[in-house]
This record gives C-alpha cells, sequence and structure tokens, in this order.
C-alpha cells in the first residue's frame, strides 16, 4: 500500500501491504511522529542467506533463506522459521512485524522477528532436511542466540526443525543451549503443553467471542482451514466444547459433514493417507468453499491473504477467528467490519503459541521443568488477559478488535521505546 503522505515509508504489496496498512491506522491514532513511525515500519536488521543442498541423488540444489528482526525494543527477537515455496523477503518482513505485536499484545518480554526457507518440505527426505536446516542454521548464526533472536516453528517446520537447530548451533558455541529455539522435542528442553498451545489459544479465543456473541458452543457450528499444526488442534479443541465441526480443508482438499467431522477418526485418516481428502465418513467439497459456510464460526488456519475482497462479502459466519498469521487483506477486513461480522486478530488469537514458546524458554533459562496443568493454566491466563485487554479497549474506542490489538501493541513498543530513549 502506499502511503502518500509519507513518502518515506516502504512500497509493499501482499502481507507487508497489509501489516504496514494496519501500522499506519495505528501511528495515526496514537499521533506517533513520522520518524517513529518510519522506525517502526521497517525492520530493525534482516539477513538474506543462499542455501546449497547437495542432494541424496548427489546433485546441488540452491534454496534463499532469510531471518528478519523487525524489532528489539522490549527484548530478544522472536519469532518461527517457515518452509514454503512462496516464502519470500516482504512475506517474511510481514510476518516479522506481526511477531512484534502479537509479544507485546500478550505480553511477554520479546521483540519480533520470523525466518523463512523458499523450500517444499514435501518434496524433500528428512536428511536433505536436516541438510538444509543445518546449513541455514549455520549462516543465520551470528544473529540468533537466546538472549538475541529465538526461532521456533511455523509452516512446514517441527520439532525435529527446532532440534536440528539446537544442536547445530550448541555444536558451534561448544556446550549445549537449549534456549537457542523454542518448540523443542520435550526430551530435549521442549515444554508440556507447547505442541498443542496455539490450537488450544484458538479454541479459547474462540469460546470467548461465541460467549461474548450469546452463542452457545453446544449449538454452535465451525469450519477450519487448514489442519496442520494449528487447525488440526483447533478443530479437536472446538469439537470437545461441544462444537459442531463441519469442515476442514488442507492443501490437498477439504470434507464436510452436516452433523460435525469425527476429529479423531480425521486424524487418524490423515496420519495414514497425508491428508483429509478420501475420509470416508465425510463428503468432500471444494477446499475454496470452507471459509464461506454456512457456520457460525471460520477459523482460517492455514496462510495468509485467505479472506479477500472477493469471498469476503460471501462470509456466512458470525465470527471469524484468525489461526493463521494474516489471512484477512485490508480489503477483507474492510468488508467484514461493514458486515458486522466479528474479526479476532491473528495477533491475539494465535498468540498462544508464542506465550508457551516464552515459557519454554523461561524453563531452558531455570533449567527447571513445569507441569502440563501449570503451562495450560498460564497460557489461558494470559489469553484471556488479551482478550479482556482487548474488548476493553474496543468497547472504549469504537474500534475493531485489530484496530484496537494493534493500537495496544504498538503503544507497548513505543512506551519502551521512549523509556529507554535513542542511542546516542
Ligand atoms: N510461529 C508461531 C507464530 O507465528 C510461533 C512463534 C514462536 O513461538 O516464537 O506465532
Amino acid at each position: 500500500m502506499a502511503h502518500p503522505e509519507s513518502p518515506v515509508l516502504p512500497q509493499a504489496a501482499g502481507p507487508l501491504a497489509d501489516a504496514l496498512a494496519q501500522l499506519h491506522k495505528a501511528a495515526a491514532t496514537l499521533e506517533i511522529s513520522d520518524g517513529l513511525h518510519q522506525l517502526l515500519a521497517s525492520p530493525r536488521r534482516e539477513l538474506a542467506v543462499s542455501i546449497p543442498l547437495r542432494r541424496d541423488d548427489g546433485t546441488l540444489a540452491l534454496y534463499s533463506g532469510f531471518r528478519v528482526q523487525h524489532n528489539f525494543t522490549r527484548g530478544p527477537a522472536k519469532g518461527g522459521l517457515r518452509y514454503a515455496p512462496s516464502v519470500d523477503l516482504d512475506e517474511v518482513r510481514a510476518l516479522a512485524m506481526w511477531m512484534t505485536w502479537k509479544c507485546a499484545l500478550v505480553d511477554v518480554p520479546y521483540g519480533g522477528a520470523k525466518g523463512g526457507v523458499a523450500i517444499d518440505p514435501r518434496e524433500h527426505s528428512k536428511s536433505e532436511l536436516e541438510r538444509v536446516t543445518r546449513r541455514y542454521t549455520t549462516e543465520i548464526l551470528p544473529i540468533i542466540g537466546p538472549e538475541v533472536d529465538i526461532p521456533a516453528p511455523d509452516v512446514g517446520t517441527d520439532e525435529q526443525t527446532m532440534a536440528w537447530i539446537m544442536d547445530t548451533y550448541s555444536v558451534a558455541r561448544g556446550y549445549t543451549v537449549t534456549g537457542v529455539v523454542t518448540g523443542k522435542p520435550l526430551s530435549l528442553g521442549g515444554s508440556q503443553g507447547r505442541a498443542q498451545a496455539t490450537s488450544r489459544g484458538v479454541a479459547h479465543i474462540a469460546l470467548m467471542a461465541m460467549a461474548s456473541r450469546g452463542i452457545d458452543p453446544n449449538h454452535a457450528t465451525a469450519a477450519v482451514q487448514g489442519f496442520g499444526k494449528v487447525g488440526h488442534g483447533a478443530a479437536r479443541f472446538l469439537a470437545e466444547a461441544g462444537v459442531r465441526v463441519r469442515a476442514v480443508s488442507d492443501v490437498d482438499g477439504a470434507v464436510y459433514a452436516h452433523d460435525g467431522l469425527d476429529i479423531a477418526r480425521l486424524a487418524e485418516h490423515v496420519d495414514r493417507t497425508g491428508s483429509v481428502a478420501g475420509f470416508d465418513s465425510a463428503e468432500a467439497i471444494d477446499p475454496g468453499s470452507v471459509l464461506t459456510l454456512d457456520v457460525d464460526v471460520v477459523v482460517p488456519a492455514a496462510v495468509e491473504g485467505v479472506l479477500t475482497e472477493d469471498n469476503a462479502s460471501k462470509v456466512q459466519a458470525r465470527i471469524v477467528v484468525e489461526g493463521a498469521n494474516g489471512p484477512t487483506t485490508e480489503a477483507a477486513d474492510a468488508i467484514l467490519k461493514d458486515r458486522d461480522i466479528l474479526v479476532v486478530p491473528d495477533i491475539l488469537a494465535n498468540a498462544g503459541g508464542v506465550v508457551v514458546s516464552y515459557f519454554e524458554w523461561v524453563q531452558a533459562n531455570q533449567a527447571y521443568q513445569w507441569t502440563e496443568r501449570e503451562v495450560n493454566d498460564r497460557l489461558e491466563e494470559r489469553m484471556a488477559k488479551a482478550w479482556h485487554d482487548v474488548v476493553a479497549h474496543s468497547g472504549a474506542h469504537g474500534m475493531t478488535y485489530r484496530e484496537s490489538a494493534t493500537v495496544l501493541a504498538v503503544e507497548r513498543v513505543v512506551e519502551a521505546h521512549r523509556l529507554r530513549g535513542l542511542y546516542p
């Protein structure tokens, strides 16, 4: 989006344009100076690397990787690492900025970062992914560390990826550094409850949103886009709360059952076949229709830019809970606002992941493990606090939840910046 009144700001399209437009609105509300606005719109540090891979057949392939550190004002940079063919620098910049606001909104002492490698993990063997991960880690090693920048899983990466990063970093340092990544396997200093944390948080938020609109979960229906780390758990936790999850999609297809899908059986099918497609106790539907089905709640839990000006006017749900980062474009957001559809923004709805990442990092730093109960209780407490902050702000200022969440987050970063002052 162009910023005619601030020609110094970056020009962008796609998710970065959405992120910049959200910041732009918050900056106007908070009457932030042009200089500070420009600072918040720009990454503090970014690194682009080439990653050569010796493939299993002996040939050489080259991939592009990035690590963008958007902000360090409130603490070390924090954010996931994404493996997807569509990854580019602008996408990683947007995702890094959203991490800064997310961490500030749930009040964990971090800035924001994101990493990405433009690679399709489904096209590679485990040993190829290990070599890519170790080489990428080696390239970004000078700018990560438990007090500097702490990666975590995101689309296309998992706890095995984090174990390889931790090992590569630790070998280079000469001792084991568990706090350099979060989302690790439990046996390597991972936290109880981390794997399900994002989806557990999405479900908490969805249930609070339903309660605020007078919707009883036992009479409610939902549709979930994506059946990965976020979508699967969100569908499961919503179903456990009594919600009929009518439809779920993934990159290969979508399935529908009017009376609600059996999520446990669907998960077994996905474990066996790799996709929701072909699940026998449901009807196959067009994956493009999942967000516009006749349900109470839709949960986009895959990637950015899926609710657009083309489909936002067709959304039938009363509530959209953003499990993914950046699923709603600026144009779609305006349409949903006009139609009085409640959108719970990503930086609130999916913050459970980074909240438990923070708990994992605290546990690593203290070399002390919490119980799953402690983790889940503290997660719920943090999500509820952030939810109530956003609802109260939105009520007091007549803003959408996204506008309020962004204003609250930006305000906290600006306050930290003001207190620290500018060096030199
Ligand atoms: N990738 C997740 C997110 O987008 C988690 C990040 C983290 O735990 O650092 O919030």
